[in-house]
């Protein structure tokens, strides 16, 4: 099988973190095909009503509108939803598919200015609320790759709004400045990921997400049931 070294992502680096055995066949070899689950779609439908509402004034859904106030604080602010940015391995903006392209990502909501250098990046998570698992890399990463494509950018406010939170949606702020550092963080990840993929060994690492890993040719993973087991009959 021909497999490409991969453009890098915060999912993929995330995945990687987790395990590097569980990253290769899901995000670089991709022998096991994405199953959209209920969360994921879940995912999807909140992030496309949230753009439309915002960017195009098309009202919520019912069972969503519990966010219009804040879609109405976001939408004061003129941002940009859903924004495509790419940058190769300099970190210069290179665009989506663009030549060269090392790191990319999509920031779901940014709100910036040509006539000021502080800009505000929100990140919608439709799971359980849940801070300081080293999640916040995501939002470090949006930050650096807002300031690649908006150079004049010197400080990024970037937080997650946890939208199954009917009154605490807001999640911590984070004021980013050291741009640098995280191109390093990203850059780091890169050459452990080109290591593994030079050399053809992506180590497993037992962790306790193992029984709802989808790489079931893993000896860590006990959970083999293709389907949930149902009850048996009375
Ligand atoms: S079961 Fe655990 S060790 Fe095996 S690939 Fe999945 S995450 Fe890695």
């Amino acid at each position: 099988m021909n497999v490409e070294f991969p453009i890098l992502n915060y999912t993929l680096i995330n995945e990687f973190k987790n395990c590097p055995f569980k990253a290769y066949h899901t995000k670089i070899a991709k022998t096991i095909p994405t199953v959209q689950s209920p969360e994921m779609m879940h995912g999807n439908r909140v992030h496309e009503a949230m753009e439309q509402r915002v960017a195009k004034e098309v009202k919520l859904p019912e069972d969503l509108h519990y966010m219009e106030p804040f879609a109405q604080a976001l939408e004061e602010y003129q941002p940009l939803c859903e924004v495509k940015m790419g940058v190769d391995a300099n970190g210069k903006p290179v665009g989506w598919t663009g030549r060269g392209v090392w790191f990319r990502g999509r920031v779901d909501v940014l709100i910036a200015r040509m006539d000021t250098r502080v800009a505000a990046i929100y990140d919608y998570k439709t799971g359980k609320k849940r801070e300081g698992y080293g999640q916040e890399l995501e939002l470090y990463t949006s930050a650096f790759l807002a300031k690649a494509c908006y150079p004049h950018l010197t400080q990024v406010h970037a937080r997650f709004l946890w939208t199954k939170q009917l009154f605490d949606v807001m999640g911590k702020e984070y004021i980013i400045t050291d741009f640098e550092m995280v191109h390093i963080t990203i850059a780091d990840y890169a050459v452990k990921i080109r290591t593994c993929f030079d050399s053809g060994v992506w180590p497993k690492t037992p962790n306790k997400l193992c029984d709802y890993c989808p790489v079931k040719a893993c000896e860590h993973n006990t959970n083999t049931q293709a389907v949930p087991q149902l009850p048996a009959a009375e």
